[in-house]
């Protein structure tokens, strides 16, 4: 059993400041734990725990899952279930416990997708491995072109109104699906109250406008739906391991998985030397700016970190020391924050 520190919730001891979630009334750390990777089966089990106990000493309330985090896939909710309730019991209400459903988990039809069938039956898996009665945020983890939205919607309003979660949300809805899901779930009577994108320096697909003139970004304003941003640090891109241009054996890029080895492009390498030049400056690390510059934006409620060690957690949390950016610097980041081709959600966006 972990004794929480007691200082968790003091800004003045360095920690998280809190942002209320659009316009509901759930604060979100500014920087929240995400265990979509090194929380799985072949990950150390005392590694994950530390890191997990250190977040919340530090204000950390927020831990994001998905049914599919691991690997395999539901591993990373069964450990964090067995922490949840070794290391951190009594603690549940002062915790934001998120899951999603929507990407591949079971063979068979009813194993990703929106469908309700899929939705409902994988939020009960999700409780029963992680062993709680709710989560705080259920989401819609990618749209799906094949099911309606009335479906899909009307999942996650059962999931609330049936209290096996407390709010509702969409994760990678293109601007024009996620001003639809808001038409349906005003239909319904859903309330939708966040959106979960990814969202970082050289990935600002949440501002481009479509052809209506609308960003995810401007529909989520709007509506007043809060902006939960993920891979900030573009999967670890954004840090200075990747400067020489050289790839770390220890690094995601170098496990072959989800982050490919074609975004240590010659462009982007060029664009991180710059940045990082900017952070020096600033007296930050690349990460700590990158989840700085993230979180200047008033729609942005939290930004979601993933972390290996401890060390690099602490590192990232250290990125609320300093949140403000003068207009010169904010001039030559934009000069040299540009799409580098890392968003491999976009195809999951809509049609
Ligand atoms: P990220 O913060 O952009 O990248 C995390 C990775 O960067 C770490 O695992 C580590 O990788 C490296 N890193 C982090 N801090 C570092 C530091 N200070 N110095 C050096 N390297 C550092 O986030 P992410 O893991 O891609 O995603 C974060 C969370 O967002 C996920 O866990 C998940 O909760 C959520 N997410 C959601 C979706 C969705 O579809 N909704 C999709 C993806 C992610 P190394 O192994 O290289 O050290």
């Amino acid at each position: 059993m972990h004794l929480p520190h007691e200082q968790r919730y003091s800004e003045t001891h360095g920690n998280t400041p809190y942002r209320r979630m659009g316009r509901s009334g759930l604060a979100l750390p500014a920087i929240s734990l995400g265990l979509w990777q090194n929380f799985g089966a072949q990950a150390p089990v005392a590694t994950q725990r530390d890191i997990i106990v250190a977040a919340f000493d530090r204000g950390i309330t927020q831990f994001d899952l998905a049914n599919n985090y691991g690997p395999p896939p539901g591993s990373a909710e069964e450990n964090f279930g067995r922490i949840l309730h070794k290391d951190l019991r009594g603690y549940r209400d002062e915790l934001v416990i998120t899951t999603k459903a929507g990407y591949r988990f079971l063979p068979g039809p009813y194993g990703e997708g929106g469908s309700r069938k899929y939705l409902l039956s994988s939020l009960d898996s999700s409780l029963k491995r992680m062993n709680i009665d709710y989560v705080d945020i259920f989401y819609s983890h990618r749209y799906d072109p094949t099911t309606p939205l009335h479906e899909t919607l009307g999942a996650l309003k059962f999931a609330v109104d049936s209290g096996k979660a407390l709010y509702a949300g969409i994760s990678s809805y293109s601007a024009a699906r996620t001003r639809e899901a808001l038409q349906v779930a005003s239909e319904i009577g859903l309330t939708l109250s966040v959106h979960q994108p990814s969202y970082s320096l050289l990935n600002r697909w949440i501002e481009e406008e479509d052809a209506d003139g609308d960003s995810v970004a401007s529909v989520c304003a709007e509506a007043g739906l809060g902006i939960v941003a993920f891979s900030p640090l573009a999967q670890g891109l954004l840090t200075t391991k990747y400067l020489s241009g050289d790839i770390p054996t220890n690094s995601r890029a170098a496990q072959g998985g989800s982050f490919s080895r074609s975004y240590v492009s010659q462009e982007n390498i060029t664009a991180l030397r710059a940045l990082n030049d900017i952070a020096v400056e600033r007296g930050q690390s690349l990460a700590q700016m990158a989840l700085a510059w993230t979180l200047r934006r008033p729609e942005i409620t939290s930004v979601i970190v993933g972390a290996r060690t401890v060390e690099q957690l602490s590192e990232n949390l250290d990125a609320v020391l300093d949140l403000e950016f003068t207009d010169a610097q904010l001039r030559q980041i934009e000069a040299t924050a540009v799409d580098g081709g890392l968003n491999l959600w976009a195809s999951r966006s809509s049609d």
